[in-house]
């Protein structure tokens, strides 16, 4: 299909984890906002609280982290055939950084959430697509979640693939659903 690149999501796509988002919504009290959007508009002292509350979960979920089989190999095949690969994370760069040296994964292009461009707009992919000088039609999404399809569509990708054993959770949505790396690989190394 001739993608020049490939941007993945961290949690859940690359490696996993357990995180109860529903459940940590409802600690932090967040209703329909995203919780980063939730979380940035608040004042102090409840700012400084509720961030750490999140930390907490993530510093427990990262630690417990483990990598999504097969995926080092893909990265590897992606590289071989030129591909350049990205990683958008909404978590820290610290919780990504650690990640990437416990696994020994390398990407040409990491985006965490102190950019300040957060899924699920799309503006942590475009930025991706400048620094990497591609086009949205050149590259592919891969996730796990609404908010990597709302992210690419608002970036205008349209080659998205999510990694799922729930398929039902996403009908409607354009994109293709794949059970694991082993199958993601079959279709985006065709
Ligand atoms: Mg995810």
């Amino acid at each position: 299909m001739g993608l020049k690149g490939v941007i993945f999501d961290l949690d859940g796509t690359v490696v996993e984890n357990d995180y109860d988002w529903p459940g940590i919504r409802r600690e932090l009290g967040t209703g329909e906002m995203s919780i980063l959007a939730y979380l940035d508009a608040l004042v102090e002292p409840e700012r400084s609280a509720k961030w750490a509350i999140l930390e907490g979960h993530e510093a427990r979920q990262t630690e417990a982290s483990v990598l999504r089989q097969g995926f080092s190999g893909l990265l590897e095949r992606l590289r071989a055939r030129g591909l350049a690969v990205a990683l958008v994370t909404n978590n820290s760069r610290k919780n990504a950084e650690y990640l990437l040296g416990k696994f020994g994964l390398a990407f040409d292009c990491v985006i965490t959430r102190e950019s300040g461009l957060w899924k699920p707009s799309g503006a942590p992919f475009l930025e991706v697509l400048r620094t990497l000088g591609l086009g949205p039609a050149e590259v592919g999404v891969v996730g796990d979640t609404r908010f990597d399809v709302l992210a690419a569509l608002d970036a205008g990708i349209e080659a998205i693939y999510l990694l799922s054993n729930e398929p039902e959770r996403f009908l409607g949505y354009p994109v293709k659903i794949v059970p694991s790396i082993e199958a993601l690989a079959r279709v985006i190394c065709r």
